[in-house]
């Protein structure tokens, strides 16, 4: 982890606000829903009633409602979350040979520079702080104890040869355990300004939600082979699958949905009960999405259409932003980075790359933005660019590139091919300023990529849930 003395330029811009009466640095609350779709939100037009409460803090605040991740899966997606850097430039793209590199300041890294209380809790196994991830947290933990102390160094071998025990930890219902260790890390640093990330995984397949919200959508006359496990590994979950199965799958991911919104509900309560949700900045997003056969596959971390990479933010900051305000520009993972900073008085990091949200949730006209994905694992490089209504994608590994006209052809089914006029001719350009960016800020920093350290367990579980490698 970074300990960095704090520059002068951050020390001028903190003493006003430390200096003044009234001024409170505000706390921040960050909640990743792991693998939640944009399109499975209640208030981003889903026809489901899956997210009282995100819907709820959307009107106390502001919904991007056209928020995109800088990747289709979880490593590189937090990794930029963290950073505010492209996927190319952080590194931390593959989860088998590099780490995020201690030289990148990460956003637990300013809060902590400026005195704040900084903690992390989660339960995904790409969270691990074997992959950079921690840098800045004084608190950063995995609230699945069995798993933790396995990869901890308790039993490792015994338990890395055992792949059926990877599986069955990957079914696992794990929200309590990571709102438990998050709240009782709050009631203890009430009285510090906090920045804190947790980190809700159960959205995530397996699609096994605790009662009632197994139920919650379901056909209660289903009778089908479909119960939410092995939704990876099952050879029956296909693309040509019955569509009632394919219903209760989706109901039962929404299921799980909603028992991640009665978590986050549950953290807006204790900050009631504390008194903190006055001074709090909240926000609720995800990482990424996942495919549901939309384009014919599943799962996630092999294309970049809509379902995989359109997530949702809602930020709620009172007194510092609208409530009830929907900013419908394009907007992107790196740019959540410069607008906690900007919400919290404190200076942006120069190696943002993203920009603040805050005077689009004001209301202010700003230059419109574009907003590239990657997807740099396994066998894959693929870019993806949207600007405007277009969605272009690049295939440097087949060379094809596709593009799509988002406002007739919004789920992305009817790829054109010419680059050489009209949006195509944009497209292209767009994809190029991206790549000109990403070369000038990986030439400025030059961040000196470190190797990924992986405890054997962690490998072994990552690769028994369907991560890691070509098969999904
Ligand atoms: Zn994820």
């Amino acid at each position: 982890m970074m300990l960095r003395p704090v520059p002068l330029s951050l020390l001028l811009v903190l003493l006003p606000a430390c200096g003044g009466e009234h001024q409170v640095r505000p706390n921040v609350l960050v909640i990743s829903i792991d693998m939640l779709r944009a399109d499975h939100v209640s208030s981003y037009g889903y026809e489901r009633t899956t997210t009282p409460t995100i819907d709820g803090l959307a009107d106390d605040g502001v919904r991007f409602a056209r928020h995109v991740s800088s990747a289709p899966w979880t490593l590189p997606a937090h990794a930029a979350m963290f950073t505010s850097l492209p996927d190319s430039v952080h590194g931390c793209v593959d989860g088998t040979s590099n780490a995020l590199p201690d030289g990148i300041t990460t956003l637990a890294e300013r809060y902590s520079q400026a005195g704040y209380g900084t903690s992390g809790f989660f339960a995904g196994p790409y969270l691990h702080p074997a992959f950079g991830l921690g840098q800045g947290f004084d608190e950063y933990r995995f609230c699945v104890p069995d798993l933790a102390a396995r990869l901890d160094g308790q039993s490792v071998d015994q338990w890395a040869g055992d792949p059926a025990a990877h599986r069955r930890s990957h079914h696992g219902v794990t929200n309590p355990g990571v709102v438990n260790a998050a709240s009782a890390w709050l009631r203890e640093h009430r009285e510090d300004p906090f920045f804190m990330f947790v980190h809700l995984w159960d959205a995530h397949f397996d699609f096994v939600p605790p009662a009632p919200f197994d139920a919650r959508f379901g056909d209660p006359s289903y009778d089908g082979f479909v119960d939410g496990r092995e939704f990876f590994f099952d050879q029956r979950i296909h693309g040509g699958m019955d569509d009632r199965d394919l219903r209760q799958l989706i109901a039962l991911y929404d299921g799980e949905i909603m028992w991640c919104d009665v978590h986050v509900k549950l953290l807006l309560g204790l900050l009631d009960e504390l008194q903190l949700a006055d001074d709090t900045i909240v926000v609720v997003t995800s990482d990424h999405g996942t495919e549901f056969f939309d384009h014919g596959s599943k799962g996630h971390r092999r294309t970049l259409y809509g379902e995989a990479i359109n997530i949702p933010l809602v930020i709620r900051a009172p007194g510092r932003l609208p409530r009830g305000m929907v900013v419908d520009d394009l907007t992107r993972m790196v740019d959540l980075g410069p607008t906690l900073m900007e919400l919290s008085g404190l200076a942006p990091s120069n190696e943002f790359v993203g920009q603040s949200l805050a005077p689009l949730a004001r209301g202010e006209d700003v230059p419109p933005r574009i907003a590239l994905s990657e997807l740099l694992a396994d066998q894959n490089r693929m870019r993806s660019v949207i600007s405007g209504q277009g969605k272009l994608v690049w295939n440097e590994v087949t060379g094809d590139a596709v593009w799509f006209n988002l406002a007739s052809d919004p789920k992305e089914l009817k790829p054109q091919r010419d680059l050489t006029q009209g949006l195509g001719l944009e497209l292209l350009r767009a994809l190029q300023a991206e790549m000109e960016t990403i070369e000038r800020v990986a030439e400025q920093h030059q961040y000196p990529w470190q190797p990924i350290v992986l405890p054997p367990a962690l490998d072994s579980a990552i690769r028994a849930s369907g991560y890691g490698g070509g098969d999904k």
